[in-house]
């Protein structure tokens, strides 16, 4: 649920606000004053600001300065006055929006939601893609570490993982077990070549549909194995 602070020193505005934002879903604090108003929006996380420009302490405007000095939450300014909001704007503070007073408060509702679906497109576009590797229906998250085939998820030990991503990252090359064993399992490891084979079963096991005729891992008699292309 997202949250939203009001502040604004018309005690029956603000409830106003508060009613018609509570009726959409969303959750409200109201402070009435400049002062708490901006130790609270620079404490706390809140999604969306709703700053009153005349207030008593400090000023919407320098709310909206220290607000956006930290932050890039959604910040829409309310004003009695046309010309403050000009001013707002030659400012350049950094709001996202100006509202005068009167105004409906339904319009104001939905000049919230579109601020909050803004910046949540905003924020998920910036947010690190996972890693992927994908060829011929096999999808390996190299982040999440998980592996599907053909849509169908399944499980992998480690090693396995380890495996599986190395040989799907380098298609089309054959590597010999020993190499396989240096890449995947550090030199201090207990084991041997051989283990490369067991894990190289079990993994065809759970990608292949037939693990007499492998289609991903080929076995290249004498030499090693390839992830065909
Ligand atoms: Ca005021």
């Amino acid at each position: 649920m997202s949250r939203i602070l009001i502040v604004e020193d018309e005690v029956a505005i603000a409830d106003l606000e508060k009613d018609y934002l509570e009726l959409s879903g969303f959750e409200v604090e109201i402070e009435n004053d400049g002062r708490r108003g901006l130790d609270r929006a620079l404490k706390e996380d809140f999604d969306l600001y709703i700053l009153d420009l005349m207030l008593p302490e400090v000023d919407g405007f320098e709310i909206c300065r220290q607000i956006r000095e930290n932050k890039n939450t959604p910040i829409l300014m309310v004003s009695a006055k046309k010309d403050d909001i000009d001013k707002i704007r030659g400012l350049g503070l950094g709001a996202d929006d100006y509202v005068t007073k009167p105004f409906s408060p339904s319009e104001l509702v939905a000049r919230v939601k579109a601020h909050l679906a803004r910046y949540e497109r905003l924020i998920s576009s910036n947010a690190p893609e996972n890693d992927i590797v994908e060829i011929r229906g096999i999808r390996i998250d190299k982040t999440a570490r998980r592996v599907w085939v053909n849509g169908e998820e399944k499980q992998f030990t480690t090693k396995e993982f380890d495996l599986l991503t190395f040989l799907a990252e380098n298609p089309n090359h054959v590597f010999t077990k020993e190499e396989l064993f240096r890449e995947i399992w550090d030199m201090e490891s207990i084991g041997d070549i051989a283990t490369v084979t067991v894990h190289i079963k079990k993994i065809r096991e759970k990608i292949e549909m037939n693990t007499n005729k492998p289609q991903y891992i080929e076995t290249i008699w004498g030499v090693g194995y390839r992830f065909k292309l």
